[in-house]
C-alpha cells in the first residue's frame, strides 16, 4: 500500500547551498510555514553551552530537553532569520555563526538530542502545510512528505556565500576558514550514524552552483504546481 503524502515540502542539503533562501521564499509563495530545523539544533547548542554542558549524552543533557521550552517565530522584518525564542529570551541573532553551527553539528550527532528535536518538529508539522529546510527532514523527520529536495553546491559557492552573508551582517570572514568549517562540518554530518545527511530516495537534486536562487524556487514551485493534483491530502 501507498504511503499517504502529506502537503509538507522538504528542503535537505549540505550548509550554505541556499537552504534557507530558497526554503523561506518558496514558504512565502504557497502560504505554507517555514520550518529551520537547523536552528533548533543551533538553539541547543547555544543552551547547552550556556549551562557549560558538553556534546555527550547525559543525565543533565536529557534534564535540559526535557524542560526545553522553544519557539519558532517569523521575523520582525521580512528576509530576516526565524527568531527563536528558548525560555522566554530571543537568542535568534546568537545562533548564526560559524561556530556555533560547529557546536551544532556535534551535539546533533548525540541520539537524545535527535529523538527530542525530530519529535518537535513532527508536532510542529503534524497539520502539514510547511516547507521544512534541513539534513533528514525528507528522510526522517517527515517521509510521508509530498515534495521532497536536495539542495547542493560546490564547497567553494557555498562558503563565499557564506562569507557574503557574515559580512553583510558586518562581521569579519576568514574564507579559507569558513571553507574549510563548512568541509568538516559537511563531512561529519553526512557520516554520523544517525539521521546523516542524505538525499531521500524520492528527492529531486537541484545544484544552486550555477543556478540562481529565484531560479531554484521557481523550479520547484513549478513542479509543486504541477503535481499538487495527485498529492493533496
Ligand atoms: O542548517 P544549519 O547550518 O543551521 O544546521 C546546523 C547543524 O545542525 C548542521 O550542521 C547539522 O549538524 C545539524 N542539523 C541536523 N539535522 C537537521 C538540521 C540541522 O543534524 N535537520
Amino acid at each position: 500500500m501507498l504511503t499517504p503524502r502529506k502537503r509538507i515540502v522538504t528542503i535537505d542539503g549540505p550548509s550554505g547551498g541556499g537552504k534557507s533562501t530558497v526554503s523561506r521564499a518558496l514558504a512565502a509563495k504557497l502560504h505554507f510555514t517555514y520550518l529551520d530545523t537547523g536552528a533548533m539544533y543551533r538553539a541547543v547548542a547555544y543552551q547547552c553551552r550556556r549551562v557549560g554542558l558538553a556534546a555527550k549524552e547525559s543525565p543533565e543533557l536529557a534534564e535540559l530537553l526535557a524542560s526545553l521550552k522553544m519557539e519558532l517565530l517569523p521575523p520582525l522584518v521580512n528576509g530576516d532569520d526565524v527568531r527563536v525564542v528558548v525560555d522566554g529570551a530571543d537568542i535568534g541573532h546568537e545562533l548564526r555563526t560559524p561556530e556555533m553551527g560547529m557546536l551544532a553539528s556535534q551535539f546533533s550527532a548525540l541520539p537524545m538530542v535527535r529523538y527530542a528535536l525530530t519529535r518537535m518538529q513532527q508536532e510542529i508539522g503534524a497539520g502539514g502545510r510547511i516547507v521544512a529546510e534541513g539534513r533528514d527532514t525528507g528522510t526522517v523527520v517527515f517521509p510521508e512528505a509530498a515534495w521532497k529536495f536536495f539542495l547542493d553546491a560546490s564547497a567553494e559557492v557555498r562558503a563565499q556565500r557564506r562569507a557574503t552573508q557574515l559580512r553583510s551582517k558586518g562581521e569579519n570572514v576568514d574564507k579559507e576558514q569558513l571553507l574549510a568549517q563548512i568541509i568538516k562540518r559537511d563531512q561529519d554530518d553526512r557520516q554520523r550514524s544517525l539521521a546523516p545527511l542524505a538525499a531521500a530516495p524520492d528527492a529531486i537534486l537541484l545544484d544552486s552552483t550555477t543556478i540562481p536562487a529565484d531560479e531554484v524556487v521557481a523550479r520547484m514551485y513549478a513542479h509543486i504546481l504541477a503535481t499538487s493534483c495527485c498529492r493533496d491530502q
